[in-house]
């Protein structure tokens, strides 16, 4: 079973247009380039790791960068002939066959179509490991689809000791938000017409299922929180799963007139770093919040059932069943969530659980 969702799941990479898709979100590839090409104290001369390569993009900067082998993996057949055809056609492939004093330094790349978790059947890894592993893992809401699991089976099983993992950090962050962010305002005038019905349809419906959109930066009402953070060079595969709390408060600028503001729901987004750690010349970020350059990743919108009302400082006291209510605004929403791989491969399950806070 779990071979058949393997084969549906490289075989939905091998078509180029989700490649084209990463490849021209420029904030994303931007990143990846600015690690490791301004970072030449780590990767010039270094053995380099590419968990998932595609097209081979990335492996493409590692040589270009400097790196003195570079070893790209695809679960994907297509892609690995993609990635070898690319490499070959850029200069940048290492030649088996070529004798040592022939070669070109460049050409430090080669290709092995596999699951990254058995590369030890297919090559055999530097006596230490690599010097760096890189992989553009991410999915919606980070942990969707994601395959962070190869990459921290690849970093225990072929990295060195100390090794640099790139990117180094992830993080969930989140923030509430107004009616704007919810399809209310749309459904309600079509062409003059009324259908707000449809669109508290929409919005119930956006209770149950997250929506992966762009959410504008002005419809967000509340201050941004970290819900968790990942140190992708020490944690365990177990510690995918987990629980943490938001708490929300009325950012300053959200507040347009006293009075309440609704909160419809917690929109999530992620940044991965190539921090100090690893890319002492320049470290770089890869935010897919709001506030930034739309990313193919978007944003994770979750509606809530009712909006919270809420204050910036409540000195009203209600029954803890009223606040968040227009009686009795909530001044802080406090919101439990977990994301767990769900039992059906490769996706999540989350849970999120609010309450207005006084
Ligand atoms: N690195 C490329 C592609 C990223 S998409 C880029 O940045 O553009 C992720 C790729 O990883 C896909 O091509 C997919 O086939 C591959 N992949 C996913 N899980 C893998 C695994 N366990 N082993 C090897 N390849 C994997």
């Amino acid at each position: 079973e779990i071979k058949k969702v393997d084969d549906n799941y490289f075989g939905s990479y091998s078509s180029f247009g989700i490649h084209r898709e990463m490849l021209g979100d420029k904030v994303r590839t931007d990143a990846y380039r600015d690690a490791l090409l301004d970072n030449p104290s780590l990767m010039n001369g270094a053995t380099v790791l590419d968990v998932g390569c595609g097209t081979g993009i990335l492996s493409l900067f590692a040589a270009k960068a400097g790196a003195s082998r570079v070893i790209a993996v695809d679960g994907s057949a297509k892609m690995s002939s993609v990635a070898t055809q690319v490499a070959k056609n850029n200069g940048l492939l290492y030649d088996e066959n070529m004798k040592m004093e022939q070669k070109h330094s460049s050409e430090v790349i080669t290709v092995v179509h596999t699951k990254a978790e058995e590369l030890n059947h297919k090559i055999v890894i530097p006596p230490n490991g690599f010097d760096v592993l890189v992989s553009e893992w991410m999915g919606y809401c980070l942990l969707y689809e994601s395959m962070l699991s190869s990459v921290i089976y690849a970093r225990d099983h072929f990295l060195k000791p100390g090794g640099a993992v790139l990117p180094d950090t992830a993080t969930i962050l989140g923030a509430g938000f107004g009616r704007g962010g919810t399809s209310l305002p749309f459904w309600e005038n079509v062409y003059g017409f009324d259908m707000s019905s449809v669109g508290k349809e929409v919005t119930e419906s956006s209770a149950r299922f997250p929506v992966v959109d762009i959410l504008a930066s002005q419809d967000v009402v509340t201050d941004t929180a970290v819900l968790h953070s990942f140190d992708l060079a020490t944690m365990k595969e177990s510690e995918m799963d987990f629980t943490a709390s938001l708490e929300l408060r009325l950012h300053e600028s959200g507040v347009a007139v006293p009075g309440v503001t609704w909160c419809y729901g917690i929109v999530l987004w992620f940044d991965t770093g190539f921090t100090s750690r690893f890319c002492k010349d320049k470290p770089v970020v890869l935010s897919t919040s709001p506030f930034s350059t739309p990313t193919h990743w978007s944003q994770t919108i979750f509606t809530f059932e009712e909006p919270i009302a809420m204050v910036k400082d409540g000195s009203v006291v209600g029954s803890s069943a009223s606040i968040g209510t227009a009686e009795c605004p909530a001044v802080t929403i406090r919101s439990r969530i977990s994301i767990v791989r769900a039992s059906e491969h490769r996706s999540i399950d989350i849970s999120i659980e609010t309450t207005g806070v006084s």
